[in-house]
């Protein structure tokens, strides 16, 4: 392969006290790729609204003269926003590879996502969390499973169980993502949808560097229910079977009453299992509501046509406007 830059990606959002270790560590690295692979590095930091002062930290470090282009949202508008600023910022880069900045995707292993995608004709290499059911809770576990179970239910991809986002892409396979209009993205679902041959390697996350994950139990499961509801309408159609089988198994009932009353002495029912079963079947219905409210309203929202993510600053560091030409003039094919 042919391959000349590659863009690191990284999105931030309040990680001020990791950044210098970070940047230290992928300068190494960096390093090496250029000198196993002739590849040349430039990194995209792109600023999710930090309000710790990590945008003007960024701006500061030593970068070894590698090419930096520095993206400031005009407020948090997520990770998955910040990720796919940053792949619209690497339009020329030859592969991307995204990475979280508390160093939990230790640095080092982007050695061996270059390594594979360089040997192996893959578009995507992935890491995923090896001993994830051993390091969460069953509840966490059964939950995580139910959502992989629905979401690739009905869909002709499928979407990689314990993968985060660490993650290398091929030029291509950026292209395709750059290409989806939707502005609500769910980048693991979408990693899936835009197929081609990928390949995962296990990794152990360290524990964060400093600070505190920004996903705690309810935004992880607003966020597994925003990609449910974005990917796949299996619940729907769960709730129409639902409906089906309450439909029918009270029409047997119905059948059972008007038997039990023409042959058979009537036991009678009470006027509190009555209760119970409209509560039941009033709760039912709110549910099922509720569910189909989800998606109409992610039709409203894409309907408005909002772009993902507002920029309050985007600068160029290191070599400007040359990120394009500095690596081609190193090498020709
Ligand atoms: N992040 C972001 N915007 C957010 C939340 C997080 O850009 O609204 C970044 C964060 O700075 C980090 C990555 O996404 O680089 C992963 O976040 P975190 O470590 O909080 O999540 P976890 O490791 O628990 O998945
Ligand atoms: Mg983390």
């Amino acid at each position: 392969m042919n391959a000349r830059n590659l863009a690191i990606v990284v999105p931030i959002y309040n990680e001020a006290e990791n950044l210098s270790a970070l940047v230290l560590r992928l300068n190494r690295i960096a390093a090496s790729i250029a000198g196993d692979h002739g590849l040349s590095v430039s990194y995209v930091f792109v600023d999710d609204g930090s309000r710790d002062g990590s945008f003007a930290l960024l701006n500061h470090l030593d970068y070894d003269g590698r090419p930096v282009r520095l993206l400031q949202f005009s407020r948090n508008f997520g990770k998955e926003a910040a990720l796919s600023a940053g792949i619209e910022a690497a339009p020329t880069a030859d592969a991307i590879i995204m990475m979280d900045a508390d160093l939990q995707h230790p640095p080092e292993l982007v050695l061996d996502l270059v390594r594979i995608w360089q040997s192996e004709d893959v578009d995507s290499v992935y890491a995923y969390k090896e001993d994830r059911r051993a390091s969460e809770g069953w509840l966490k576990s059964i939950l995580t499973g139910g959502f992989y179970w629905i979401m690739n239910r009905g869909t002709r991809f499928d979407i990689t169980e314990n993968a985060g986002d660490f993650r290398l892409i091929s030029r291509r396979f950026a292209d395709a993502l750059r290409q989806l209009p939707e502005s609500e993205r769910f980048m693991k679902g979408l990693y899936g949808w835009v197929g081609f041959r990928q390949r995962g390697i296990p990794m152990t996350p360290p524990p964060r560097l400093h600070g505190t994950s920004s996903f705690n139990a309810l935004r992880l499961v607003a966020l597994s229910f925003d990609a449910m509801t974005s990917f796949t309408t299996t619940p729907l159609r769960l709730m129409a079977l639902a409906g089906l089988c309450i439909a029918a198994l009270s029409g047997f009932y119905g059948l059972y009453i008007v038997i039990e009353r023409l042959f058979f002495i009537s036991s009678g029912i009470g006027i509190s299992s009555v209760l119970a079963l409209v509560a039941f079947f009033g709760g039912m219905q709110m549910i099922f509501l509720g569910l189909l409210g989800e998606y109409i309203g992610k039709t409203v929202l894409e309907a408005k046509r909002r772009p993902p993510y507002v920029l309050a600053e985007d600068r160029t560091l290191g070599a400007p406007a040359s990120s394009e030409t500095t690596p081609q003039e190193q090498e020709t094919p």
